[in-house]
């Protein structure tokens, strides 16, 4: 089974409970919950020479290491993640202290929570579009219970903003679907110096009702529309038990200078990416 179409099995299940929260009772199916519940980090990993991956079995972040400081793509669960994130940072020789921005992609507490700790005590800004930060505000079980604080958002991002700190920069697409005002992110890793593009989708879960299928496949469209401007051929996630991501992480770890970066699709790859992306939710529209 290829890597995407696991994605979409594994998240639909994972993420339908979340997103439909106040629709819907039940939680995810067993296997999944201990997935999520599973807090045993992961080493903390240079993917690229400026991107890192820290976090755990559960959720990770994605740390973009520019000149200027270091942004952070999503912040784990509670404060204890958040204390895993800064411990991965000085393991892989990156000073909690240049934390500048904690963009998060979406209002669930495993991508919000540990964004409060950080900010308080490293005054990094943390940025959310305002419909999710509202969404995140307003949902308090589920995914958004008591273990989650809410993050401190200082800023808020709109569909099409650019996140630049120092020599690199974040491009914020807005894809709602997953949750009312998601975010996914396009930016630059370099490999071994080599230039490529990477996009990091948000919201992954297909949700239940209609409207939301319709808002997720409009914003498939305009995410691979803008990924495809800049000749994406790399895909991050938060959520590495999804397909291959463990033993991409791990394959990434040890590899050496000239050898495959296992998160690079290539041009092929990323083709299949987006068509899995479209029949996926199409298929989810049909049913
Ligand atoms: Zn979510």
């Amino acid at each position: 089974m290829n890597r995407f179409i696991k994605v979409i099995i594994v998240a639909t299940f994972c993420a339908l409970p979340f997103l439909s929260q106040p629709l819907m009772a039940g939680k995810p199916p067993a296997h999944i919950m201990a997935f999520l519940m599973n807090n045993t980090p992961l080493k903390p990993t240079k993917v690229f020479d400026n991107v890192y991956c820290i976090g755990s079995v559960s959720v990770t972040t994605w740390a973009i290491k520019t000149s200027e400081g270091i942004i952070l793509i999503d912040s784990m669960w509670d404060d204890n993640d958040a204390k895993m994130i800064e411990k991965g940072m000085i393991e892989l020789g990156l000073d909690p202290k240049d934390l500048k921005y904690i963009l998060v992609s979406h209002g669930h507490g495993d991508h919000y929570g540990g964004a409060k700790y950080l900010a308080d005590k490293y005054h990094a800004k943390v940025a959310m579009t305002k419909v999710d930060t509202d969404f995140m505000n307003t949902l308090n079980k589920g995914p958004n219970g008591p273990r989650s604080p809410k993050a401190p958002v200082s800023m808020f991002l709109k569909d099409g903003d650019v996140v630049t700190l120092g020599d690199r920069s974040v491009k914020i697409l807005v894809t709602p679907g997953h949750t009312p005002g998601g975010m996914s992110f396009i930016f630059p890793v370099m490999n071994d110096g080599e230039k490529h593009n990477a996009i990091l989708w948000g919201g992954t879960g297909i949700p239940r009702d209609m409207k939301s299928k319709l808002a997720y496949k409009k914003s498939v469209e305009h995410f691979i529309t803008e990924a495809k401007k800049v000749n994406a051929d790399v895909s991050l996630t938060a959520h590495l038990f999804i397909g291959s991501g463990f033993d991409d992480l791990k394959a990434a770890g040890i590899r050496k200078k000239g050898e495959k970066n296992p998160f690079i699709l290539g041009k092929d790859g990323i083709q299949k990416y987006y068509t899995q992306m479209r029949e996926s939710i199409n298929k989810a529209i049909n049913n």
